[in-house]
């Protein structure tokens, strides 16, 4: 059977969803069968799409619960809607079939294309395990949740009611702490309606620090309401595991010129994050230093170390070099700064060895690509630098205790130096790097964007640039028009 060109196997009883009976997956298998290459992109861009939704939700958050996030169930519909029986849907098992099967095999292509770097890896897992935590929130058909779980095998059994009197007033002592009932009574409801389940305390660790549930001789008696903490954490281990050994046999596969720039593009879609080059700006290489305060931590960094050395290596004369284009630094004021900068050296030396590298990142040599300036992405997960490097991303690749000077010497208060650090050390890097803007520039982090490229970061710490003055005359504009209807209101 074929279907959007694809190979069906012909022995397939949809009819029973044997294959696919919840929409909740550990994804333990690998999928065997045959897929179309429009299939294979298409479910691949679907889900890496949603994924990257989540994350930005995640990253403006704030704080607050994703699952309080009602924009995101709207997004999870768009990309990859997962409906059951009785839902109200009425959707046919076809097609309850088809919805099961996209999410498998969509699962399985990212996991593909992210399993080769550990830094793939790890934002892959965040943004899988906060869409299984979406999916569970939203799914309110409990008897499929009991059954997938019972499916699992976890070493879990149900508490007697019994046993659940006899520890009545500990389990109620720790499990409800964070709810906010009316009064006492309702909150005896909610214990007494509620499920508890005896598991090993290993194998919810988070919890038992949080002091969120009871524990008594290396058994930790859970609630149903945190049972998500418990899957979570076996499927965090599961997909590292099963990524870490599917990126050693990817070593060892033969090339498939089909599939093989497929995958490649499908994590650089990740990585790159183009920047539109703004013609608005017009900076004099003189004005380089007087900017620096505007600049975000890894190009501060960059100009420190140049101002010190005279000199930086490739990877940073790159980074640094690709940025300052980005602010509106023409070629011509870009060799006279790098000229001035490298004081050390010689007009030839430097014409020789430098001056020809600046016109090509500008198009004006070899193959005449205009480069673009780098993304946080690329950055953050380029190479790394070793010993007399100073390029990539402080709150990605500096020790806690450098990165913690350098945003003392950014004027930054020691709470909030705290608060920065905390974020870089859960590898929320973007996070960081937005909080440090919000504290640098003063600007309430409701009128802030995430930060994803370090231009974008000048762009809105950088009171004249272009962006902050087009936000202004749309302000304006705005406020005008606003104006004129109230006029046209009166008359
Ligand atoms: S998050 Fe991006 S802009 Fe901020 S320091 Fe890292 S690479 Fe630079």
């Amino acid at each position: 059977m074929k279907r959007a060109g694809v190979i069906i196997n012909s022995q397939r009883q949809y009819d029973s969803l044997s294959q696919y009976p919840y929409i909740f997956n550990f994804y333990k298998e690998f999928p065997q069968e045959e897929i179309g290459i429009t299939e294979f992109e298409t479910f691949a861009l679907d889900r890496l799409n949603l994924l990257k939704d989540i994350e930005n939700a995640s990253l403006s958050s704030n704080g607050k619960s994703l699952v309080e996030n009602s924009k995101l169930y709207e997004l999870m519909k768009k990309y990859l809607p997962l409906n059951t029986i009785g839902d109200g849907a009425k959707m046919s098992l076809e097609d309850l079939f088809y919805q099961r099967r996209k999410d498998y095999l969509s699962h399985y292509i990212l996991k593909l294309a992210y399993c080769s770097t550990e830094q793939l890896r790890i934002w892959f897992i965040k943004q899988e395990s906060d869409l299984f935590r979406l999916r569970w929130h939203r799914c309110k058909d409990q008897n499929m949740k009991k059954e997938f779980i019972k499916s699992l095998n976890l070493n879990m059994t149900e508490l007697s009611g019994e046993e659940k009197e006899e520890l009545k007033e500990e389990l109620l002592e720790t499990s409800y702490l964070d709810n906010n009932f009316k009064n006492k009574d309702q909150y005896i409801q909610a214990f007494e309606s509620d499920t508890y389940y005896k598991i090993p305390f290993e194998q919810v660790t988070d919890l038992v620090q949080q002091r969120k549930i009871y524990i008594k001789g290396g058994v930790a008696y859970l609630p149903s309401k945190e049972q998500i903490s418990l899957l979570l954490n076996q499927y965090k281990e599961n997909l590292n595991k099963s990524m870490e050994k599917m990126s050693q046999n990817l070593t060892k596969k033969e090339d498939d010129e089909r599939i093989d720039p497929l995958i490649i593009n499908l994590s650089q879609q990740y990585v790159e994050d183009d920047y539109i080059l703004s013609n608005g700006n017009d900076i004099k290489y003189q004005e380089i230093p007087g900017l620096v305060r505007y600049f975000p931590l890894c190009m501060k960094n960059l100009h420190e170390h140049l101002t010190f050395d005279n000199h930086l290596r490739h990877g940073g004369r790159m980074q640094y070099g690709l940025f300052l284009k980005g602010i509106g630094v023409s070629m011509d004021e870009s060799l006279k700064f790098w000229r001035k900068m490298f004081n050390k050296m010689t007009d030839d030396q430097f014409q020789k060895g430098y001056a020809y590298n600046i016109r090509h990142s500008y198009g004006k040599e070899g193959k005449r690509t205009n480069y673009s300036p780098y993304s946080c992405s690329k950055i953050i997960m380029g190479n790394a630098p070793s010993t007399g490097d100073h390029h990539g991303c402080p709150f990605r690749h500096a020790s806690l205790d450098t990165l913690t000077k350098m945003l003392r010497k950014s004027n930054i208060k020691e709470n909030h130096v705290t608060e920065i650090c905390n974020y870089a050390k859960e590898h929320h890097y973007q996070l960081a790097c937005t909080k440090m803007l919000e504290y640098v520039s003063g600007i309430n982090n409701e009128y802030l964007e995430n930060i994803n490229h370090p231009n974008r970061y000048f762009d809105q710490c950088y009171p004249n640039s272009e962006y902050n003055k087009n936000k202004k005359l749309n302000s304006t504009n705005q406020q005008d028009k606003q104006m004129d209807d109230l006029m046209d209101s009166s008359y």
